[in-house]
């Protein structure tokens, strides 16, 4: 077989064990394994670290970057849903746009290559940021693979209008439904209204769920009622479920059975959670964070995701998946190498599984989309932070980021 290109030495994560060389034919991987055709142009990886692109499973790219519009003082989640909408009159589909590349571009350089967004739609925006993010999509193909859920943030059924902006997103070709219960004074009729439209449309589910400290009600058992009623399981996630971090260890993993037996996945989003929850405490504050690591032994499908960049939700954010990661290694005081590598994955192939992608992965015939990391394991990434150095979508170079290097003394030239 001829190949294109070669990269000698390669660790593929998961396989760390052992270096192996990859080679690429017409944009998809074409052989992988040790002494590949000589004849071919190739690279040498030096052993380094190489994944199939890193997976953003919730992120609002909508409402990115609005840091000095808003006025936040509190830190709380109302207030910050308050000062979002306020700033939301002003949007235009040209500034959606603009702050949603910006985003998008430092997600790229980050290693990110699958992105679910989240975008509101209401009565008053209406289509405005789905139309942008739309085109968007289509700019950034060549580097991204971005979907669009839409989602009513300020309420469906306390909102009146808004089902039909949903049920207009929907067919102008939203890729997913969502949903924010806790808006509506009836949370399950939201659900419920949720799971109308995913079965009308044929589209996955994601939910905003369970936000807060209080597990004594938990939407999550009629969202896995729903999702088995309806056939959905599979398709459907819930973020944030924060009330998960407030029931002891054997409640959690009764959950987690339900969770895995239902089929709905679970994404955790500790830059926002640590931000947003637990503000009424002024000292031992609660860490808010659902424990996905446990929920994942316990078979749920999970992911770790930045959720919100540089807004009154999380006024922090570099798009960095690997610090998402570490963020909650941290956090969730994950420590051993196994279970860092169970970090790396929440951000790479478990949220493939949440995705529900076919063609996520490293192997013979799949599009050659990767990411090599300047480190050699999973855990190391995690641990360290290690910086991706370049990336390819479909055998093309979607953006490189040069090693870091030091310049010893010994190494300059002597003063003359
Ligand atoms: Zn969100």
């Amino acid at each position: 077989m001829s190949l294109d290109h070669i990269f000698r030495n390669a660790r593929i994560a998961g396989r760390e064990d052992e270096t192996v060389d990859i080679g690429m034919s017409a944009g998809r991987f074409a052989a992988i394994g040790m002494g590949l055709d000589a004849g071919a142009p190739f690279e040498d990886l030096g052993g380094r670290l190489v994944m199939p692109g890193f997976i953003e499973t919730h992120i609002h790219l909508d409402k990115s970057c609005l840091l000095g519009r808003c006025v936040c003082e509190k830190g709380t989640l109302d207030e910050a849903i308050g000062a979002v909408a306020a700033a939301k009159t002003g949007f235009t589909q040209e500034d959606v746009y603009a702050r949603a590349e910006r985003t998008l571009r430092k997600a790229i350089l980050q290693g990110t290559q699958r992105m679910r967004t989240h975008v509101e739609v209401d009565p008053r925006i209406g289509l405005t940021s789905i139309h942008a993010l739309q085109k968007l999509k289509q700019d950034y193909a060549w580097a991204i693979d971005l979907t669009l859920c839409v989602f009513p943030q300020e309420g469906l059924l306390d909102d009146p209008g808004c089902d039909d902006v949903m049920v207009a997103a929907l067919e102008a070709g939203a890729d997913v439904v969502g949903g924010a219960p806790y808006m509506d004074a009836d949370s399950h009729g939201q659900i419920a209204r949720v799971f109308e439209l995913a079965q009308r449309f044929g589209v996955d589910v994601d939910f905003h769920l369970d936000f807060g400290l209080d597990p004594s009600h938990l939407d999550l058992l009629e969202v896995c009622r729903l999702a088995e009623k309806t056939g959905w399981s599979g398709r459907v996630a819930i973020g944030h479920v924060t009330k998960l971090s407030a029931v002891p260890r054997p409640q959690l993993i009764e959950l987690a059975r339900r969770l895995a037996g239902a089929g709905v996945a679970v994404t955790a989003l500790p830059a926002t959670d640590l931000f947003l929850i637990g503000r009424e405490h002024d000292h031992n504050v609660p860490r808010g964070v659902a424990l996905a690591h446990v929920l994942l032994e316990h078979s749920v499908t999970c992911s770790l995701s930045t959720n919100n960049v540089l807004n009154p939700f999380t006024p922090f954010g570099d798009c960095s998946l690997v610090r998402i990661s570490n963020l909650y290694a941290n956090v969730a005081q994950v420590g051993t190498p196994a279970g860092m590598a169970a970090c790396f994955d929440m951000v790479s192939a478990t949220s493939a599984r949440l995705l529900n992608l076919k063609d996520y992965g490293i192997r013979e015939g799949a599009p050659a989309n990767m990411v090599v990391l300047d480190c050699a394991t999973r855990a190391e990434a995690v641990s360290e932070l290690a910086p991706p150095l370049f990336g390819l979508k479909a055998g093309r170079r979607t953006f490189t980021r040069p090693a870091v290097s030091l310049h010893l003394p010994a190494l300059e030239p002597a003063a003359a």
